[in-house]
Formats: C-alpha cells, sequence, structure tokens
C-alpha cells in the first residue's frame, strides 16, 4: 500500500510558498499562485492550499 509517490507528495507539499518566496524559487511559486484561493499576510504569498502558508487569509475576502 505504501508507495515512492505519495512520500514524494507529502514532502511537496511540506514546502511552504513562503518558503519558496525566500529562497527565490520563483518559477514554483508562480505555478502554485495560479489558482489562490489563500494568501499569506506575512509574506504576502498565494496558493491554493492554506497548508502552503505560513499566516494563510482566504483571498475571497467578505464583502458588506
Ligand atoms: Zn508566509
Amino acid at each position: 500500500m505504501s508507495g515512492i509517490g505519495k512520500a514524494e507528495q507529502s514532502v511537496r507539499q511540506k514546502v511552504r510558498i513562503c518558503k519558496l518566496k525566500k529562497d527565490g524559487e520563483l518559477e514554483e511559486v508562480e505555478r502554485r499562485e495560479q489558482n489562490p484561493i489563500v494568501f499569506c499576510s506575512k509574506c504576502k504569498a498565494k496558493a491554493d492550499d492554506p497548508s502552503s502558508l505560513c499566516n494563510p487569509r482566504a483571498l475571497k475576502a467578505v464583502k458588506r
């Protein structure tokens, strides 16, 4: 049941976009910012997964 693919995936998910941005991995950052639903209120990075950010906030603000 265990597979190499799964391990690879979890490693990938652990890397935060915030860190990628810091490290200058802009290509990877761009790839993950294509369909953002959250952003980091600390680093201003965007992501499609809240767990990719150190301080995630929903992108779609509730309008009043
Ligand atoms: Zn951050």
